[in-house]
């Protein structure tokens, strides 16, 4: 079987001439559908970098991105911008959550980008709730939500669109342990059932734990990739 993600050498490189930097400096990295992957590494190694381009955010300078076996290096911007909204779902570790606006209405905001009409998007959107647990408080604006409650609602909204992969950045580096590991826990379940791939950044080794493939970033290049299976 093919992979989902292939990466083949890709570099990327900020700045020209002197202050050139080159932030990636020749990854490789085979992602299979399914899987649930731990990015971890120094600050300032690539992760952040390297979540840009397989989250079609940013391209690298040289080498092969191929998705679904399709080569994204070779898209146009608007081309990458459906891409990401096809099959792309994004958790960030400020939540980024509208605040004056209801959990429903934010689970919604995919679906509305999409173009869906609104009965559709209602109950796409309490579904979406629901699988995090969170239906009861649909109504309720993030400043009435908890820490934990705002980052279920982030994952609601994720994965909404029913993506192939999931993106978190440090997805419970704003969140106290308890609630860290029921996070962690949602997201093994959604990996587990759904079959939703998972590419998560991560400092904490506890965190870690719960992937089944820890890639190792170091220096701009991938030092190490370990599997659990
Ligand atoms: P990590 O996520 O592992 O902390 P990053 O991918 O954010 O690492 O950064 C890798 C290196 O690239 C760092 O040295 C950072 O300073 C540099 N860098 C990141 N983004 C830019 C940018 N837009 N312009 C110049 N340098 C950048």
């Amino acid at each position: 079987m093919a992979a989902l993600i292939r990466l083949r050498g890709v570099t990327k490189r900020y700045g020209e001439g002197e202050a050139a930097f080159d932030a990636l400096k020749g990854i490789d990295l085979d992602v299979e559908a399914g899987d649930f992957l731990a990015v971890m590494g120094p600050s300032g190694s690539g992760k952040s970098t390297a979540m840009n381009i397989l989250g079609c955010l940013d391209v690298p300078t040289s080498g092969r991105f191929l998705f679904r076996g399709h080569a994204v290096e070779a898209l146009g911007r608007d081309e990458r911008a459906l891409l990401r909204r096809r099959y792309l779902g994004f958790v960030f570790q400020g939540f980024n959550l509208l605040s004056r606006t209801t959990a429903l209405e934010n689970v919604e905001l995919p679906l509305l980008y999409r173009g869906e009409g609104r009965r559709e998007r209602r109950a796409a959107a309490m579904a979406a709730l629901h699988h995090v647990g969170l239906a009861p408080w649909a109504d309720h604006t993030p400043a009435e939500l908890s820490g934990g409650q705002q980052q279920r609602v982030a994952i609601a909204r994720a994965i909404v669109t029913r993506p192939d992969v999931l993106l978190a950045d440090e997805p419970t580096g704003n969140l106290d342990s308890e609630r860290s590991v029921e996070i962690m826990g949602l997201l093994t379940r959604l990996n587990a059932e759904s079959g939703i791939t998972v590419l998560m950044v991560t400092h904490e080794p506890e965190m870690a734990s719960y992937a089944r493939t820890l890639v190792h970033f170091r220096d701009g290049l991938v030092e190490r990739v370990e599997g659990r299976a």
